[in-house]
């Protein structure tokens, strides 16, 4: 049970300015340069952090590929990297609340969800693939008994990780730990939003007895830091998640440089669909207000599309309309709050001007589309839904990542797939409907990663998530996402 006055205590205490963790030990950057780390609460500095370049991406990647080839990570017995990884877990939970506390005062998010989602969710996924690294290995080829053929897996060597601001210690850890229980070495940059959580969890690994250079994490910006590894000709795969535009340039920037391997999770529209017959109306309009509001709509699988059909438009958007105003916006380290604040002020200003511009475009406003509590100098908005989107609309076919809602009639089940299927992207879908039949057909016929079934989001760590379509490449989560971490080596050999 959270305690208020526990919250109170941990927000007020200072944060120490950050260096760059490389090779295991903290430094500047290499100019000397820093960043000032604002929080979304209130809109003041909290902390600085160092503004890394190129120069330290080189030094992160060669700290990496040394600790790689000394083979001390690399090359130890799997029992031991389980060891390891399962004691980061224990850390992890160990320092819950001190992280969540960190990480809500860097991005906003509420913390009774920050608390499950970030340090929560990145200890499980550290066990998790604690538990799988000695689980998933090798094969024998059904060959001509003369011949032997051997799959073996094998660490692909340094992976760089890029990662978001809205769930940096749940994505980071999606990467982080996956490819460090294949037995490669990582070099991190998290958003220059939010960083301090990853730092943290990098001091967290070298007290698990992570081997200096295993994990370096480089703060500092995208078109720096960032671009750096991209470019860089060390780094043998890249996994990002972050925006369409930047995975662009990431894959570009491959091209360019030493074809390293990207695996890219983006955004997405996610249409979040209610049929007539759904098994209990109420309950779907609360579960999807919480699937589109939930962190300010920062989430990416957010079911920022709703369809609905027709007979039941008007009853089911009034619904929508009660739980959205029923949730509480405000200071997220406030335990009578649902919902925080805006990662940062640019965000702020893009939903904003989403919310104008499906109004501009003849999109009926139903609640919100304003900002609130800007007497505190936070970044807060209402929770904002606008009915009669048409197809043709930005708001129908452009990602927000903020916390507005764009509402569809539709009439049948084709013209259900149709407008669902209608935008680049295929992230997330949910499909709410008694009739078995008519999920499962759904399933198949809707363009997503992942399609829920009377329910929004709550997947756990043992399944895949992925986008189709322009959501990306690659999956996080599950034993699957090993893969991008590995080569296969076949032994061909002559008995
Ligand atoms: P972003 O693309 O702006 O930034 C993501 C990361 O990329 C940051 O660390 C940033 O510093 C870095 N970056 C920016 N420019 C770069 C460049 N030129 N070269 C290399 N790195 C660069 O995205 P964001 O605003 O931080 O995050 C929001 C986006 O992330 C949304 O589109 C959202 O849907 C997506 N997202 C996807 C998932 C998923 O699993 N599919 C999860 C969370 C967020």
């Amino acid at each position: 049970m959270l305690d208020q006055s526990l919250l109170d205590k941990l927000r007020a205490e200072s944060v120490p300015p950050r260096g760059l963790f490389v090779g295991g030990k903290w430094r500047d950057a290499r100019d000397g340069r820093t960043l000032d780390v604002v929080s979304p609460i209130d809109g003041r500095p909290i902390a600085t952090i160092a503004r890394g370049g190129a120069a330290d991406i080189d030094d992160a990647v060669a700290s990496a590929r040394a600790a790689f080839e000394s083979g001390v990570w690399s090359q130890a017995a799997p029992a031991e990297r389980k060891k390891v990884l399962h004691r980061l877990a224990d850390l992890i939970a160990d320092n819950a609340l001190e992280l969540a506390v960190l990480g809500v005062r860097d991005n906003g998010t509420e913390i009774g969800m920050a608390l499950k989602a970030e340090p929560g969710s990145a200890a499980g996924t550290f066990r998790y693939y604690a538990e799988a690294l000695d689980k998933v290995y090798g094969e024998i080829a059904p060959t001509a008994p003369g011949v032997l053929g051997l799959i073996h897996r094998e660490p692909v060597g340094v992976v760089a990780a890029i990662v978001p601001w809205n769930f940096p210690l749940m994505i980071g850890a999606w990467k982080i730990a996956p490819a460090l229980a294949a037995g490669n070495s990582v070099v991190v940059k998290p958003s220059e939003i939010a960083s301090l959580t990853l730092l943290r969890l990098a001091e967290l690994a070298a007290e698990a007895g992570l081997p200096d250079g295993n994990l370096n994490v480089v703060t500092g910006e995208g078109a720096e830091a960032g671009e750096a590894m991209g470019l860089h000709m060390d780094i043998d795969v890249l996994a990002f998640t972050g925006s369409g535009a930047t995975g662009r340039r990431l894959l570009d920037y491959s091209a360019r440089s030493n074809l390293k391997r990207v695996f890219l999770e983006l955004g997405g529209k996610s249409p979040n669909i209610v049929f007539a017959d759904a098994p209990d109306l109420d309950q779907a309009a609360k579960v999807s207000a919480n699937g589109i509001f939930r962190n300010s709509g920062q989430v990416c699988v957010a079911g920022s599309r709703l369809l609905v059909e027709r007979a039941i438009h008007a009853e089911f958007v009034d619904r929508m309309k009660h739980h959205a105003e029923a949730l509480k916006v405000g200071d997220p380290l406030d335990l009578s709050n649902d919902i925080g604040a805006v990662a940062s002020d640019a965000q702020l200003a893009r939903d904003l001007a989403a919310a104008a511009r499906a109004e501009a475009e003849g999109a009926v406003r139903i609640t919100g589309g304003t900002r609130l509590h800007w007497e505190t100098g936070g970044y807060y908005m209402a929770p904002t839904i606008f009915d009669s989107v048409a197809p043709t609309m930005a708001l129908h076919r452009e990602e927000v990542f903020g916390p507005v809602l764009a509402v569809t009639p539709f009439d049948d089940e084709a013209e259900a797939v149709r407008i669902a299927n209608g935008t680049d992207y295929g992230l997330a879908a949910a499909v709410w409907t008694a009739n078995l039949s008519r999920a499962h057909r759904m399933v198949r016929a809707v363009r997503a990663g992942v399609v829920h079934v009377n329910t929004y989001g709550g997947a756990d760590g043992t399944v895949p998530l992925g986008g189709h379509g322009q959501s990306g490449n690659g999956h996080d989560k599950s034993l699957h996402a090993l893969d991008k971490f590995c080569n296969l080596k076949t032994a061909w050999m002559q008995l």
